[in-house]
């Protein structure tokens, strides 16, 4: 392949995937203000007109923000490449430090990282202060959004800087098969994050209490029981602070597993709903989904560590995307831009996957719980969390990770029947 080519490959690929994203969007942004007048029949009794409309306004509002993120990202990343700047910050990067050195390409990523976080902060800070506050969803001040963002950045360093010192080291001493080493390290790092994360990361952000005792810790201890479940805790954990929206997630592996619900959802939650969501999430459980996620991933990612370690002696991958120099550091920020460009067919079908898991936990919750339960709390979820009920049937099957709220209640009230 030529440095042109290459060049041209990618930017065909940019702009067709850029106009298909916006075309979705804009298709889901008009199907969901032409449906905005009328509550879908199977909701009528459940959501109010008003609750309704602010969802379709709510929608119809992110998918804007999100079309012009859309173009941010594909300017910066025009930028970057072809505009010169990735080149430019490695000169420059390269007066600071010793060229070529380990601490350079350190430098070097360092540098592409805060550019593109700068790029990004206006939208950043719109999203919360501006489009979650019109929708009255926004918790967060000014001072805690300064003192996230702060400890994020110094997460960020202490985590992120040594380990790609760790990468760059690997990719320049383990000859040929550095990708082979460096995808094992990958890998192990991603795991240890899931493993440190509940019980080091997120208490930086949040509090966490045991929940107390009640009936809905009775309830949940039932449930755990009949499915055969052993858990090491119950948490609460204050997500009020921030937002609005309701949650609960488990974290956690084997016996170190946790169950952490928000604030918010517990208020907003009678305790048998509450009990239904479980049911849900032990049937991800239960069907190792997780587990099927990470395998997926796992061997996908391979493939591309494998290409990665290919592209690293090309000339033309350097060239075709506006770098002239070439080295550890640029390939990897270089693959880590280009990816997601070639990447993009594949979203419709890992959003097809999510949705199988998606019924197959809610027809295990159906098994171990009331369903109809699970329907009254997923209808309050999706009037609170102003979700819409109507997507764009095509724009629902590309990115949804969760069914559409019609179909998946119909799913749920046939397991009844
Ligand atoms: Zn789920």
């Amino acid at each position: 392949m030529t440095s042109s080519s290459f060049s041209a490959l990618f930017l065909i690929a940019l702009c067709a995937g850029l106009l298909t994203r916006l075309w979705l969007a804009n298709r889901h942004r008009r199907h969901v203000a032409a449906h905005r007048d009328a509550v879908p029949a199977a909701f009528t009794g459940s959501i109010s007109l008003e609750s309704h409309q602010k969802a379709a306004d709510y929608t119809v509002a992110r998918v804007r923000t999100g079309m012009l993120d859309m173009l941010i990202s594909v300017a910066l990343l025009l930028a970057l490449t072809f505009g010169g700047v990735l080149q430019q910050l490695y000169e420059l990067s390269a007066r600071l430090v010793e060229p070529g050195s380990l601490l350079h390409g350190v430098a070097f990523i360092a540098a592409v990282a805060s550019v593109s976080w700068i790029v990004d902060l206006p939208l950043t800070i719109y999203r919360s202060f501006g489009l979650e506050a019109r929708f009255g969803f926004n918790r967060l001040t000014p001072r805690l959004f300064i003192t996230d963002t702060l400890k994020g950045i110094l997460l960020a360093a202490a985590i992120g800087l040594p380990l790609i010192a760790c990468v760059l080291w690997l990719m320049g001493a383990m000859g040929d098969l550095w990708w082979l080493y460096v995808w094992g390290f990958w890998l192990g790092f991603n795991l240890l994050v899931l493993l440190v994360y509940p019980t080091f990361i997120a208490p930086l952000f949040n509090k966490f209490k045991p929940l107390e005792d009640g009936p809905l810790k009775n309830r949940i201890e039932g449930l755990m029981t009949r499915c055969g479940f052993r858990l090491s805790g119950l948490f609460v954990m204050d997500g009020s602070k921030r937002s609005a929206h309701g949650n609960a997630y488990f974290t956690g592996f084997g016996a170190a597993k946790r169950i952490v619900f928000f604030d918010t959802l517990l208020d907003k939650l009678e305790p048998a709903e509450v009990e239904a969501v479980l049911a849900h999430e032990l049937g991800h459980y239960h069907h190792h989904h997780l587990w099927k996620r990470l395998a997926v991933i796992s061997a996908g990612s391979l493939l591309f560590f494998a290409l990665l370690g290919h592209l690293a002696g090309q000339d033309w991958f350097f060239k075709g995307l506006g770098m002239s120099a070439s080295g550890t550091a640029p390939t990897l920020v270089l693959f880590a831009l280009a990816l997601p460009i070639f990447t993009f067919p594949l979203t419709p079908l890992m959003s097809m996957w999510s949705r199988q898991h998606e019924f197959q936990a809610d027809a295990y919750a159906a098994r171990q719980a009331p369903a109809s339960e699970l329907v009254s709390a997923l209808v309050k979820l999706y009037r609170d969390n102003a979700s819409t009920l109507t997507p764009d049937p095509l724009y629902s099957r590309v990115y949804d990770s969760h069914p559409p709220a019609a179909i998946r209640i119909a799913h749920l009230q046939a397991a009844t029947r």
